[in-house]
Order: structure tokens, then C-alpha cells, then sequence
């Protein structure tokens, strides 16, 4: 039987559908591209806007067309916040997020015809171990959902309130992959701010708490944390995760605005000043970190003196990457039916402004490394100009190329930054140690 994967949607997404591919691999399924024919296709969903609706159901539709006969799966967020995705006729499965991981089971199910379409199926409980083979760095999850309601965001329908994952089954599965040889392990999850707060647990107890129980399982070298909120970085938050050597100085805190008008009207929970002031206490304690960054631009109502607000409050801060999109309605949120919709043309414009910032503010920081020791960890091969190289990441997350040989021990390769090719932005470590 071949089955064929499509995933749209973030990390958590991603992390869920390796841990449904290996159960279909594991059961004897061959893995076969989405574009050629498959006896079950599964797409993995996303919601997050009107655009992400419609690309899951292409993708839905484009995988029926492809092999009418095969069974086509649709799992995830979509198919919590559609009506009825079953009507849809290119779906012949729906599997929400809460059943995921008892995809398979439910198509044997369905199989058999022993359970109606949509219901689950028996299946065995625990966390499902992902094997990693040939790679040093694996997102895992460690909470799902979110309270906070921002506007724009449907994730609090699709997904539901904050649930996290203890941290016992967090542990047992890192020090299973970290024996099958992964280095990194970049925690992800919805809200991970919010880490142990259904719990009746401080988040910023409950993290560090469980960054350093991660920090002594030994073959892990290094801890990276996908995404946070601002108002975690608190003096008790940063002082406790600073002690813990293996976790990357690399914060990704979701911004979306740097002007306070529009952050209130996208209901996030602090101002640009406090924003700024937890910035200010990761260089404290970091000095240099690696601060990343999320930027809506055109976001109903958004003036052009508010996206200047912004664009002045980005150029402060001085991000190291600033990833940004562009507002898309999401029918079912407030911001969807909110005045002053932006037309297209204007946040392509503003989005252009960004990118040119962004650009110029990572260049800034990539060149500032020449010279420096840094180390990373090989990940995965890449030809430039005919010859092979392993590209891998700092703690900081810049990337760096070394000569393939040196990638072998898939462990740890550290040398001084260097250009390889100034004009294309590539970097390579030379004079290396292992
Ligand atoms: S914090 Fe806001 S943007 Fe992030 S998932 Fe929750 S509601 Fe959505």
C-alpha cells in the first residue's frame, strides 16, 4: 500500500504529521510523493487564514484527482473549523487534532467498515516515537492549543484551551531520539508561554523547569525554543534559563506590531515598551542573542503612521530575522468584520518595506560573526557550485557550511566564520575542531 503525506501550517503541524508518517511506515506502507498515485493521501491541515482554507482544500482535491480510487485523509485544524468537511466530495476521512495520532487505526476502521467515517478507532495509547535517522535536530511538542484570543487568530477554535504535555512523556521520548541521534531538540507547541498553566503551574516555573531536566539527559547538546511570548521574559524567567548551558540564545518572541494603537486592537498583551524591555533583559543576560521575530503588516485599521510606529520600533530593536506576512481575513475571527480593511496593494507595499529591513538587519548580524568561533551541528548536504557541502546551525542560528567529510560523526563541528561567497551571503567554518 502507498501512501502519500502533504502538510500545510506550522511546526506543530509538522511534528504531528512525522509522528503519523511513522506509524504508516512502520505498519509496512511505501511513502510515495504527493503527486503521484497513492492508495491513501493524507493532508495534514491548516486554518490560520481564509488562504490556508483554500490551499487544504485544493490539496484535498488535487490528492482525489490524482488516484479517485484512493482513500484521501483530511486531518487537522481545517477540518475543526469547517463545517462539514466530510461533504466536501474529495474527502472520504476527517480527522480532527485531538484523534491524530490515531490516524491509522481509524483508516483500518474505515477499512473494515466497522466504524462509521470520522469516529476513532481503537488504537494504543502513549506517545509515538519519531526515528530520526540521519538527522541531528527534532521539534518536539510540548503543548497544545491557546487562550489568548488575539483577533486575527482562529487557533484558539481549531485547536482548543492550552493542554500541556507532561513532562515525564517529554523526557522519555527526547532520550529515545536522542538515541537515535538527535543533538537538538527545539521545543514546540502552540502557546508555549503557557507552559504548565493548566496545571495550576507559573510558565516561567514550569519551563525552566523543564529545559533543565532536558539539559541532563547527556547526548543532548543543545535546547532551542521555537517561539515565545514577550511577557514570559521576566528577570525570574531569564535568570533560571541563562544558568542552563544548553539552551540556544535564540528567542523567536512574537511581536506582530510595534506600534501600541494596533496591539491593542489585535488584543496581544503588552506594549511595545514592555516588548522592549524584555529585550533588553535577554542582551543583559545574553549579551548578543539571536532575536527573531513575527510582524503582521496591514492589519484592519492599521494607519500609516502606525505602520511607521512599527517599522521605527523594528529598526530599535534591531531584529535578527523579522518573518512577515501579510494580514489575511479569517472568517470567524473579530478582526475579520473589523473597519478600515487594508487593500492588497497597500500591504504588499508595507510588507516590501519590511523585507528590505529584515534583510538588511540579518546581513548585518551574519557579518558580524566573521572571525568568531562558532560551532555547529551537520545537518543536511548541499551542492554549491558543484561541490558537496553540510550545512549546519549555531546556537544563534546562523547558518554555516563545512567541507562534507567533516559532517561525518554527526556530532558537534566547531571552526572560525568565514565568507565563502560574500555577494550570495554564504558562510563557511574553517581551521576546524571537533
Ligand atoms: S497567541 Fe494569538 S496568534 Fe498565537 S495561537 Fe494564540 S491566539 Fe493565535
Amino acid at each position: 500500500m502507498r501512501v502519500a503525506f502533504h502538510n500545510l501550517g506550522c511546526k506543530v503541524n509538522s511534528y504531528e504529521l512525522d509522528i503519523v508518517r511513522q506509524q504508516f511506515l512502520e505498519a509496512g506502507y511505501e511513502e510515495v510523493p504527493f503527486d503521484q498515485e497513492a492508495d491513501v493521501y493524507i493532508v495534514n491541515t491548516c486554518s490560520v487564514t481564509n488562504i490556508a482554507d483554500r490551499k487544504s482544500r485544493q490539496m484535498l482535491h488535487r490528492a482525489k484527482r490524482e488516484n479517485p480510487a484512493a482513500v484521501v485523509i483530511a486531518m487537522g485544524c481545517y477540518v475543526e473549523t469547517a463545517k462539514d468537511v466530510l461533504s466536501d466530495g474529495a474527502v472520504d476521512l476527517a480527522v480532527g487534532n485531538k484523534d491524530k495520532k490515531n490516524t491509522l487505526a481509524i483508516l483500518r476502521a474505515y477499512e473494515k467498515s466497522a466504524v462509521e467515517a470520522g469516529s476513532t478507532g481503537e488504537i494504543a495509547s502513549g506517545a509515538v516515537l519519531l526515528k530520526h535517522a540521519g538527522r541531528t535536530r527534532a521539534d518536539i511538542k510540548i503543548q497544545d492549543g491557546c487562550n489568548q484570543f488575539c483577533t486575527y487568530c482562529i487557533i484558539p477554535y481549531a485547536r482548543g484551551r492550552i493542554e500541556s504535555r507532561p513532562q515525564d512523556e517529554i523526557l522519555s521520548e527526547i532520550r529515545q531520539i536522542a538515541a537515535d541521534g538527535i543533538r537538538e531538540v527545539v521545543l514546540s507547541g502552540i502557546h508555549i508561554s503557557s507552559y504548565g498553566r493548566d496545571e495550576g503551574r507559573q510558565p516561567e516555573d514550569a519551563l525552566p523547569e523543564l529545559l533543565d531536566r532536558i539539559a541532563e539527559i547527556p547526548d543532548i547538546e543543545r535546547i532551542r525554543i521555537s517561539s515565545v511570548e514577550p511577557g514570559i521574559m521576566t528577570q525570574r524567567f531569564i535568570d533560571r534559563a541563562a544558568r542552563n548551558e544548553k539552551l540556544c540564545p535564540h528567542f523567536h518572541m512574537s511581536l506582530q506590531s510595534g506600534c501600541d494603537r494596533t496591539l491593542k486592537r489585535m488584543n496581544r498583551h503588552y506594549s511595545a515598551d514592555e516588548y522592549y524591555e524584555s529585550v533588553l533583559r535577554l542582551r543583559e543576560a545574553y549579551g548578543d542573542p539571536a532575536i527573531t521575530t513575527d510582524v503582521i503588516v496591514g492589519f484592519p485599521d492599521e494607519t500609516q503612521q502606525d505602520f511607521e510606529a512599527s517599522k521605527a520600533f523594528l529598526e530599535k530593536v534591531n531584529f535578527y530575522q523579522i518573518h512577515v506576512f501579510k494580514y489575511s481575513r479569517r472568517s470567524g475571527t473579530p478582526a475579520a468584520t473589523m473597519d478600515g480593511q487594508i487593500p492588497e496593494r497597500e500591504k504588499a507595499r508595507r510588507s516590501d518595506i519590511l523585507l528590505e529591513l529584515t534583510a538588511q538587519q540579518a546581513a548585518a548580524y551574519r557579518a558580524a560573526r566573521i572571525g568568531r568561533q562558532e560551532a555547529i551541528l551537520p545537518e543536511d548536504a548541499v551542492l554549491v557550485d558543484g561541490r558537496k557541502w553540510f550545512r549546519g546551525h549555531t546556537e544563534r542560528y546562523v547558518e554555516y557550511l563545512i567541507p562534507e567529510d567533516a559532517a561525518a560523526s554527526g556530532r558537534m563541528v566547531r571552526g572560525t566564520a568565514a565568507w565563502l561567497k560574500e555577494e550570495g551571503g554564504l558562510m563557511v567554518l574553517k581551521d576546524l575542531q571537533f
